[in-house]
Formats: C-alpha cells, structure tokens, sequence
C-alpha cells in the first residue's frame, strides 16, 4: 500500500513553508554581516567552562544535564536583577518564541504583531494553526497602539529593538502596551544589548510580560543555543510544561553560566560595536542614503546609485556586488515594505572596512 504523507500532514504543518534562516556558509573566507552575530569571541570563560565539564573523558556526558538548566536560571536572574523564579531557560530564544506560542494561541486564541517584523513569527503561527494579524507600523514608525489594542489577539509579539529595523522603544512604550492589552506580552529582546536597557525587570511587576533574549547576539554564543525568558512564575510554569525535558544540553549550560557572569569582558566589546555602528551611520551619512537610525547591532539602508536612484533592483545589484567580493549582507526581495533595503550586520572594524570599500567600488562602477 502507497500512502499519500500530504493528506495526512496536520492542518496547521500543511501550510507552511519552511522558515529560511540567513544563509550560513560553510567557509570561513567570507566577511558574513548577514545574521546579526557578535563579531568577537565569547569571554574565554565559556571556553574554560566547557572543558572542564568535558574534563578528562567526556564522562559527564554519559549523564542526561539537569532538567531545569537550575544554574544557568539562577545565572539568568542574577543578570538581569528579578528573583530566580522569574527565570526560564531554552534552545535558543527561537525556542521559546515556538513554546509561547504553542502554550497561548490556537484557533480562536490569535497573535498580532507589527509589521515589520521578525519573520520567524508567521510561521510558528502557522505551524500552530492560529492566525497571526500583521499590523503596519504608523507611517513615523510609531507604534499604532489603539489597532494592537482592538485585535483582540491573546498575544503580542513585539520585537524590540525592532527586526529588521533596528528601530528601539523606551520603557514607557513598553509599559503602555503592557498595561493596555488584554493578553500576554511577549517583548524580544534578542537585540537589548545593544539599546543599553531590558524591560526584563518589569516582569516583576505584570504578570502578562514575557521578555525573551538570546546569547547569540550580545554574547557570542549563537552557535550553542542559549536562549532565556523571564515572566511571571504561573507564565513559567506553563512554559514548562510544553518545553521538552532536557531542552539545553550540559555544554549549553555551562557556557551559557560562564558568559552571564563575565559583564566586564562584554561590557569592553560591546563598546567596540557601538563605535562601529556610529561610524557606518556617518558614513552612510556622507553618502545621503536612508536608513533607520539603529538601537541593534544591524542597520537597515537603502542604497541610491551614483544618480540618485532607489529601488529593488539597486538594492539587488549592491548586495550581489558585495557577494561577489565575498562580503554577505540580508535583503529580503519578499518583503514588500522593505524590498529597497538591505541589512548589514555590525562586524569589526577590519570587517566594516572592507564592506565599505566595496560599497564605494559598486558606487563608481
Ligand atoms: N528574535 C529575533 C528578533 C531574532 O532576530 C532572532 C535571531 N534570528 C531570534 C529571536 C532568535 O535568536 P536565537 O534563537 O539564536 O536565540
């Protein structure tokens, strides 16, 4: 007998299309701005803490790691200054964008977010059979509150600092949307670092804020997969119960203890990345093209030709330039509101530099 697999694949799955990550390739001669990664290793603590959990043989690796991740909560909370049970753990932060939605949203309970948007959420709805409500931002990239307000949505996922705009909000904005809506609150925080403040401690205060983030932008980790939420202990619980029972390995956990607990280390490099990111922003300045200014460690830009001329085939023909000379950025040609532009993640400055050669070899082509 020959079954036919799509008529029995669940409604929700027979929609989608995979999500497609930025491209990660698999040399290590490229100059890669393209997912937003730090630019700098992670504290040598990380690497000091992996070996040793490794030790002499491996051993501890015969051993399932703590179910909780209990230190690397514990580590979470003390980063951020809420009390450890307002701590939770998980594969990465895309992780718990999946856990959020499976625990909140069904048919009837939906999702609205702004678009633009991190472009992994539609599809975790779909994937959940929920509908997702794409409302525009205002045409100042202000936030259109009283729409988000009446969507009657049971959460809101918003970004901030905003993907792929790199636009931030200040804590009174996040506190407006948070006592307004009559749902949960989940604000990504993947890219806070570099804003210079987390709304994580407001957790302590509404029990309807979720803030997620992530070690791999502002900590160098993102090939380990650390990702964490902090909300209300009844939220937490309910995530605990969707997630799987050993969701970050020992290595995972280790690392991810080492680099929470090495603020002075982050602290130095950080800074280099904000010099970087004032620097391109003069630069792109100098050559009076858009872009909008960035609280991330990416900036979003659109290109304009040595005549003055925008478009998607501009934006198309640097961005190709730059993938010839091996130098990777982001565009997204499917994304109607942003198809001009194009994004650049914050490298070093070696990095920057050859990205700006590049850019103004394609200018004078
Ligand atoms: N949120 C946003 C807005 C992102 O851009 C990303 C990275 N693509 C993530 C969450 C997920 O990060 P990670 O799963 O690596 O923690």
């Amino acid at each position: 007998m020959k079954i036919d697999i799509a008529s029995k694949i669940s409604s929700g799955v027979s929609r989608v299309k995979a999500y497609t990550p930025g491209e990660q390739p698999d040399t290590s001669d490229w100059v890669k701005l393209n997912t937003n990664e730090f630019p700098f290793p992670p504290s040598p603590k990380v690497k000091e803490a992996i070996m040793a959990e490794i030790g002499d043989d491996g051993a501890s690796l015969r051993l399932y790691p703590n179910p909780e991740s209990s230190k690397l909560r514990e580590a979470i909370a003390k980063h951020f200054g809420v009390s450890r049970e307002y701590a939770f753990a998980a594969n990465g932060s895309d992780d718990i964008l999946n856990l959020a939605i499976r625990a909140f949203c069904d048919k009837s309970k939906t999702v609205v977010t702004l678009e633009p948007s991190y472009s992994l959420y539609p599809v975790l709805a779909k994937l959940q059979d929920t509908e997702l409500l794409s409302i525009p931002f205002n045409a100042d990239m202000s936030i259109p509150f009283e729409k988000i307000n009446n969507s009657g949505a049971n959460i809101f996922f918003f970004v901030n600092p905003n993907a792929p705009t790199g636009i931030g909000f200040g804590e009174e904005v996040v506190r407006k949307i948070v006592e307004n809506f009559n749902g949960i609150v989940l604000v990504d925080e993947a890219y806070s670092p570099f804003a210079g403040w987390s709304a994580a401690k407001l957790v302590e205060e509404y029990n309807n804020l979720i803030v997620t983030g992530t070690s791999s932008k502002g900590w160098g980790l993102a090939g380990m997969r650390i990702g964490w939420g902090l909300a209300n202990p009844m939220v937490l619980e309910v995530l605990d119960r969707v997630r799987d029972s050993y969701n970050l390995d020992r290595l995972a956990q280790v690392a991810g203890v080492a680099a929470l607990n090495d603020n002075a280390y982050y602290a130095e490099k950080l800074q280099l990345v904000l010099q970087e990111r004032e620097n391109i922003e003069r630069y792109f300045d100098s050559l009076g093209w858009r872009y909008f200014k960035s609280s991330a460690n990416f900036v979003l830009f659109t290109p304009k030709t040595k005549d003055g001329k925008e478009g998607v085939d501009v934006a198309k023909s640097l961005f190709e330039h730059l993938r010839k000379n091996k130098i990777l950025l982001r565009y997204f040609p499917n994304e109607a509101s942003i198809n001009m532009s194009i994004r650049l993640s914050i490298g070093t400055q070696e990095q920057m530099l050859k990205f700006v050669d590049a850019t103004n070899q394609w200018i004078n082509l």
